[in-house]
């Protein structure tokens, strides 16, 4: 193909010669005259310099068109290598991320976003390798450069809450949950992250409205939706209480009950706004619906103060009744233990204990074993044995958090060890399995029927 067109050319030149050459033979002259300028030459010569002229036009306008007509051309082809060199930095850079490098991965970012004018590419990683390094600055640039982006944005947030909330800034944290929320009002994480938050900072009505949100979009199973709102429901009986509204706080523990009266909190709050509103008669109603459903010290306390009873032998009958409602449930035997013991019916009292101990008895039933061999006077031998049994036993029952398994002295609607809100149940350690990331258990937490 080259052979063929070098011939040609070779051919085209060759003719061109020969053409020249017998031009310039041939015989004539021609002059010129301009403005006192005169030329003489052959009719030959300047047929050669007509032809080298057009030629040299002729080259001129290929140099043209190489340089003007088609400029698109070379610069795509430049650009197109820079962008492939930008994805190649961009994928060393996710691997040095993924490998926990920091430096490689940091070094490759600068490079990647030098090369490609895409934040929407480059950012991610940028934030990840500043992360990785701990280089806080950086990652809070690259996050807030996200928030440009409409693809972006909502990661750029959640960069920006984690940061607040390591900075202990719950303001701020609290404002970009809010703007991520709006943007992604369907994604559990942020419903689960901005309603804790909320809750956290006592805003029960915007908790409540977060929720309502995710129970409509299905983020939130409606039995999860109930007993939440039911627990917000009890603190926000317990503010009107404050501000000295009883009617609204006494509705609000009413809606509660009606929604959870498995929740031992709800029953205890509906029933003391009951006791204190003089109506000992409906709170005995109470306690004994919330016992047949989750029994709590708490409140057989309450129960017994409704009683009105302060006769050791009447306080027994009132313990049977209440336990009557729940009646194998540890919780009943141990109240009928310690009304018997209070009335000194020694031999009911232990009765009431094996019950509540069987093979294994906890700590608890130990020192309360210990108690009744103490009061009765019974042998000073036996008393050392179960205190001595006490310090191995299992361990009772105590408020634990679902989500981090943190141990409470008493309720609180939010965990003091991990902020989650209405996680705190009654129950024995263990009882929740193994403690799982903070993500996972979060949204387990959320989406799953834990009841307490
Ligand atoms: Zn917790």
């Amino acid at each position: 193909m080259i052979a063929l067109r070098t011939l040609v050319w070779f051919a085209i030149a060759a003719v061109a010669m020969l053409g020249a050459v017998w031009l310039a033979e041939q015989p004539g002259t021609v002059t010129a005259e301009f403005q006192g300028w005169r030329l003489d030459t052959s009719v030959g010569v300047l047929a050669i310099a007509v032809i080298v002229l057009m030629l040299l036009g002729v080259g001129g306008w290929l140099i043209y068109r190489w340089i003007v007509g088609t400029p698109g051309n070379l610069l795509e082809g430049w650009f197109d290598s820079k962008r492939r060199r930008g994805y190649r930095e961009l994928t060393r850079g996710l691997a040095a991320v993924a490998a926990g490098d920091a430096v490689e991965a940091q070094k490759h970012a600068r490079k990647a976003e030098r090369l490609l004018a895409e934040p929407s590419l480059t950012l991610l990683l940028s934030a990840q390798a500043a992360q990785l390094a701990g280089d806080r600055v950086a990652a809070n640039r690259a996050f807030t450069a996200m928030l440009d982006d409409q693809q972006m944005a909502f990661l750029g947030l959640r960069g920006l809450i984690a940061q607040a909330l390591q900075d202990g800034d719950q303001a701020k944290a609290l404002a970009f949950a809010k703007r991520a929320f709006e943007l992604r009002p369907q994604t559990p994480w942020i419903v689960h992250s901005l309603f804790d938050m909320q809750a956290q900072l006592g805003e029960w009505k915007a908790a409540q409205d977060t929720l309502d949100s995710g129970v409509r979009r299905k983020v939130v199973t409606s039995e999860k939706g109930r007993a939440l709102k039911a627990l917000l429901e009890v603190e926000r009986s317990r503010a009107a209480e404050r501000d000295g509204d009883k009617s609204a706080a006494l509705t609000l523990a009413r809606n509660a009950f009606g929604l959870a009266p498995e929740r031992i909190a709800v029953t205890e709050r509906l029933a003391e706004l009951q006791l204190k509103a003089g109506d000992s008669r409906r709170a005995v109603k109470t306690i004994e619906r919330g016992w047949s459903q989750a029994p709590h010290p708490d409140l057989a306390a309450v129960y017994f103060k409704a009683s009105g009873e302060s006769d050791p032998l009447k306080r027994v009958a009132v313990a049977r009744r209440l336990a009557a409602q729940k009646p194998d449930d540890v919780e009943s035997h141990i109240v009928l233990a310690q009304a018997a013991l209070e009335a000194g019916l020694w031999g009911e009292a232990r009765r009431h204990l094996e019950n509540a101990g069987g093979a294994h008895p906890s700590v608890r039933v130990c020192r309360l074993m210990a108690e009744v061999e103490e009061r009765s006077h019974g042998e000073q031998a036996k008393v050392h044995e179960w205190l001595a049994r006490a310090t191995t036993a299992p361990a009772d029952r105590t408020w634990r958090c679902s989500a981090c398994s943190a141990p409470h002295a008493t309720w609180h609607s939010v965990c003091e060890s991990c902020g989650a809100f209405g996680t705190l149940h009654w129950r024995e350690p263990g009882s929740f399995g193994h403690v799982l990331p903070p993500e996972t258990r979060a949204e387990l937490e959320f989406a799953g029927g834990t009841t307490k």
